[in-house]
């Protein structure tokens, strides 16, 4: 049993090992992904409630040389915890406002902002300064916060959003219902959009209690004057049941799966002629 012991505790140290050392070898790789092209962009379509297309959301890839596509989920933390991920995302916002330029005048295009992002203290600048140089409408751009980014420094988080407001673009509540869900938040900050997050969606149509609490928060949100968008909607049922409460936007997979920039052309022509 003692040999057992062992021989489990080092095949665990091993295989922690390789872990650690994949995780590694990717944190070191991140750091010249920028520089080498390796990032792209992929845009899901947010549609109204008769299924028009009024956006798209930018949503960001790793394509690594050796790997394969790397998921957000996966780089993104990396990128916070070495300090590279405000650089990424300044790279990106100029990118997505670029393509936004290519699209109907009236489409949006949301983009992420993780925590690192959003507490940068050049952060509204460096958004006046792309909406400038690009030449896009403010109100084309939709910024999108988690509540856990408004945890910490709440006067400031407080300035940087009044400040993105007075420049005029939106803001929306993201994964809204999954962290704290201070109401406090609705009261005090501008937000135009709550993102009803996905978790609440999935068993939507089976779910008194989920239904119950969906049904609240577009009062809710109407309530204060914002509109409210449905997240990770993957079915027609879903999609039925959240336009006949009122729900202002939708997005999933059985709306639109995210697509190359390159594919959009074709999307829309075929969302206009189905
Ligand atoms: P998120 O902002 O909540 O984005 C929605 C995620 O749900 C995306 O995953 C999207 O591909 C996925 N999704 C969309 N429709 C459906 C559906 O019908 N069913 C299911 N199961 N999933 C759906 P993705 O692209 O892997 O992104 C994950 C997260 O990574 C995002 O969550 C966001 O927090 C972050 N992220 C992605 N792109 C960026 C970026 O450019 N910057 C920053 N800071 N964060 C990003
Ligand atoms: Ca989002
Ligand atoms: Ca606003
Ligand atoms: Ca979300």
């Amino acid at each position: 049993a003692k040999t057992d012991g062992r021989n489990r505790a080092r095949t665990f140290t091993r295989s922690m090992l390789i872990v650690l050392e994949q995780r590694e070898m990717l944190r070191r790789s991140l750091r010249t992904a920028l520089e080498e092209d390796q990032f792209f962009i992929e845009y899901q379509p947010l549609v109204s409630p008769s299924r028009a297309v009024v956006g798209f959301e930018a949503l960001l890839r790793w394509r690594h040389p050796l790997i394969g596509i790397i998921p957000p989920s996966v780089f993104i933390p990396m990128a916070e915890a070495d300090g590279l991920m405000s650089e990424i995302g300044q790279w990106l916002l100029e990118q997505v406002c670029r393509t936004a330029m290519t699209w109907p005048p009236h489409f949006t295009v949301a983009v992420n902002l993780s925590p690192a992002e959003f507490l940068h203290a050049g952060l509204t600048d460096r958004v006046a300064r792309v909406l400038d140089l690009v030449g896009i409408r403010a109100e084309r751009l939709e910024l999108e916060i988690t509540e856990s980014v408004l945890l910490e420094r709440t006067t400031n988080n407080l300035d940087t959003l009044n400040t993105l407001n007075v420049l005029g673009v939106q803001i929306s509540l993201d994964d809204f219902g999954t962290y704290y869900s201070s109401l406090s938040y609705l009261k005090n900050f501008p937000f135009d959009t709550i993102k009803i997050d996905q978790y609440f969606i999935k068993d939507l149509e089976h779910d008194k209690k989920g239904q119950t609490i969906v049904r609240s928060i577009i009062a809710l949100a109407h309530g204060l004057g914002m509109h409210v968008t449905a997240e990770g909607v993957e079915t027609e049922g879903q999609m039925n049941w959240l336009r006949k409460e009122g729900c202002d936007r939708l997005q999933g997979y059985f709306l639109g799966f995210p697509l190359p920039a390159e594919a959009i052309g074709d999307f829309l022509r075929n969302a206009s002629t189905a």
